[in-house]
C-alpha cells in the first residue's frame, strides 16, 4: 500500500481540515485501501474489525461523493435519501450516526439515524426535514417503510456495517424484504469482521463486481492483543476477576459473559466486593443501556459486564482490558469480543478463564484463528490438579467420543 496520507486521498479540502482538525496524521490501512475504490464508485467487500477506522474508511467517501453530488442541479426541492448504512444494533448505528456527524461537520450534508425499542414519532418527524445519509437497524427500518415514512427510491449508496453480526442475528428475512425497495443501479458497500460461507453467498447476492479487500488476513485477531488464557477452576473464576481489577488494576475492563444472567450475577457480585460494575445487555432499556455506557466510557465504571449482543460494536477507546469468563459457543464471538480492546494502536490484553468443560470451544477458536492459545496458570489461582483432566488436548473424532464417554461415565459430574 503507497498511500500514507491524508493528502494522497481524492478528499476534498473540506473534509481533509475536519480530519486535520481531529487530529488524524494518516489514513489506517483500511481507510487507505477502501476510500480510493469507494471514490470510484466500485463495490465493495471489506474484512475488518471495529477499531481498525473502518467507519472512516466507508464515510469519508460517502461525505466525498454526496458533496459533490449537491453541487449538481437538483430537480425539484426534494430532498432524498441518498445514503444508507445498515447496522445490526442500536449502539452500532449511534456510533456510526456520531461518526457522520464528527467527519461531516462543515458539510451541508445531514443524517438520521432510525432503530427500534424508542418512540417511532420522533424519528418520522426528523425523517421529514430531509435525510442525505440513514443510519438504521433493519427491523425499524422496515417499520418505517411500511408506514410510508420513507423512501428509498434514490438511494444510490448502501453500506453493510458489520454485516456478520446482522447474519448471525437472524437479520437475512429483513435484509430481503428491504433489498426488494431498494434501487438496484447502487453502489454497496460490505463490512465485516469474519467472513464465511454466509457472508460470501450474502456478497454474491449484494454485490457487483466487489474489489476485495482484507486488512487482517480473515478471522485472525488484530495483531496488537496479547490474549492469553487462564485455566482456573470455575469457582473461583470470580476471585480472579476481582483480584485483576482489584489488586493489577485493570480497570476499566470489559467483562464478556456468555448469558445476561451471568453478565447481571457477575455485575452484583463485583459489586458487594467493592468494585463499580455494571451489567449491560439486551434486558435492559434503551436508556439504561445508553446510561450504563456513558458511564463506563466516562471512565466512572471499573468493569462493564456485558453479553456478546450488546457489546456488539461498541466503541470505548482506551480499553486495555477484555476478560471472557468463558469461551463463547461461536467462535466468531471470540474475535469480536477480543477486537474490543488493542485499539487505535494501543496494545491491548484479552484473556479467558478456561475450565476444562470448556476444552471443545477452545478447540472451536483456535480451529477459526489456526493456532494455539496455550493455557497457564495465573500465580495464586492455580487450577486444583487433582479434578483438572490430565489428558493432552486432541481433536478429531475418536477423542472428543471418548470424552464424551469419560463425561457419561462420570455421571454428570462437574456440570454445572
Ligand atoms: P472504528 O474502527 O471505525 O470503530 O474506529 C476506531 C477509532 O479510531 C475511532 O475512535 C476513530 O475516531 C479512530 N480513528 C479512525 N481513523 C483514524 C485515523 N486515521 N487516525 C487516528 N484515529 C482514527
Amino acid at each position: 500500500m503507497s498511500i500514507a496520507s491524508f493528502a494522497e486521498l481524492a478528499l476534498s479540502p473540506r473534509l481533509q481540515q475536519t480530519l486535520t482538525e481531529l487530529g488524524y496524521a494518516a489514513p489506517t490501512p483500511i481507510q487507505a485501501s477502501a476510500i480510493p475504490v469507494i471514490l470510484a464508485g466500485r463495490d465493495l467487500m471489506a474484512g475488518a474489525q471495529t477499531g481498525t477506522g473502518k467507519t472512516a474508511a466507508f464515510v469519508l467517501p460517502l461525505l466525498e461523493q454526496l458533496m459533490q453530488l449537491m453541487q449538481q442541479p437538483q430537480a425539484g426541492s426534494s430532498r432524498p435519501i441518498r445514503a444508507l448504512v445498515l447496522v445490526p444494533t442500536r449502539e452500532l448505528a449511534v456510533q456510526v450516526f456520531e461518526s457522520v456527524a464528527r467527519y461531516g461537520q462543515g458539510t451541508a450534508l445531514t443524517s438520521a439515524l432510525v432503530y427500534g425499542g424508542v418512540s417511532i414519532a420522533a424519528q418520522v418527524e426528523a425523517l421529514k426535514a430531509g435525510v442525505d445519509i440513514l443510519i438504521a437497524t433493519p427491523g425499524r427500518l422496515l417499520d418505517h417503510l411500511r408506514q410510508g415514512a420513507l423512501s428509498l427510491e434514490s438511494l444510490r449508496h448502501l453500506v453493510f456495517d458489520e454485516a456478520d453480526r446482522m447474519l448471525d442475528m437472524g437479520f437475512m428475512d429483513e435484509i430481503t424484504a428491504l433489498l426488494r425497495q431498494i434501487p438496484a443501479d447502487r453502489q454497496t458497500l460490505l463490512f465485516s469482521a469474519t467472513c464465511d460461507d454466509n457472508l460470501f453467498a450474502l456478497s454474491r447476492v449484494l454485490l457487483r463486481d466487489p474489489e476485495l479487500i482484507e486488512v487482517a488476513p480473515r478471522n485472525t485477531t488484530a495483531a496488537e492483543v496479547e490474549q492469553r488464557v487462564y485455566a482456573v477452576d470455575g469457582e473461583r473464576k470470580l476471585a480472579l476477576v476481582e483480584h485483576l481489577i482489584k489488586v493489577k488494576g485493570w480497570a476499566p475492563v470489559l467483562i464478556f459473559s456468555r448469558t445476561r444472567q451471568g453478565a447481571d450475577k457477575l455485575a452484583q457480585q463485583l459489586g458487594k466486593a467493592g468494585i463499580n460494575a455494571l451489567a449491560f445487555h439486551g434486558d435492559l432499556s434503551q436508556s439504561a443501556r445508553e446510561k450504563v455506557l456513558l458511564e463506563f466510557r466516562a471512565g466512572t465504571l471499573q468493569a462493564l459486564v456485558a453479553t456478546d449482543v450488546a457489546a456488539r460494536g461498541l466503541d470505548i477507546s482506551d480499553l486495555n482490558y477484555v476478560i471472557n469468563l468463558e469461551f463463547p459457543h461461536q467462535p466468531g464471538d471470540y474475535v469480536h469480543r477480543i477486537g474490543r480492546t488493542g485499539r487505535a494502536g494501543n496494545k491491548g490484553l484479552a484473556i479467558t478463564l478456561f475450565s476444562p468443560e470448556d476444552a471443545p470451544l477452545l478447540e472451536k477458536v483456535e480451529a477459526v484463528l489456526d493456532t494455539r492459545l496455550p493455557q497457564q496458570w495465573f500465580p495464586g489461582f492455580e487450577p486444583d490438579l487433582t479434578r483438572f483432566d490430565p489428558e493432552p488436548r486432541r481433536s478429531g473424532k475418536g477423542a472428543q467420543k471418548q470424552k464424551a464417554r469419560k463425561q457419561a461415565l462420570a455421571g454428570g459430574k462437574g456440570k454445572r
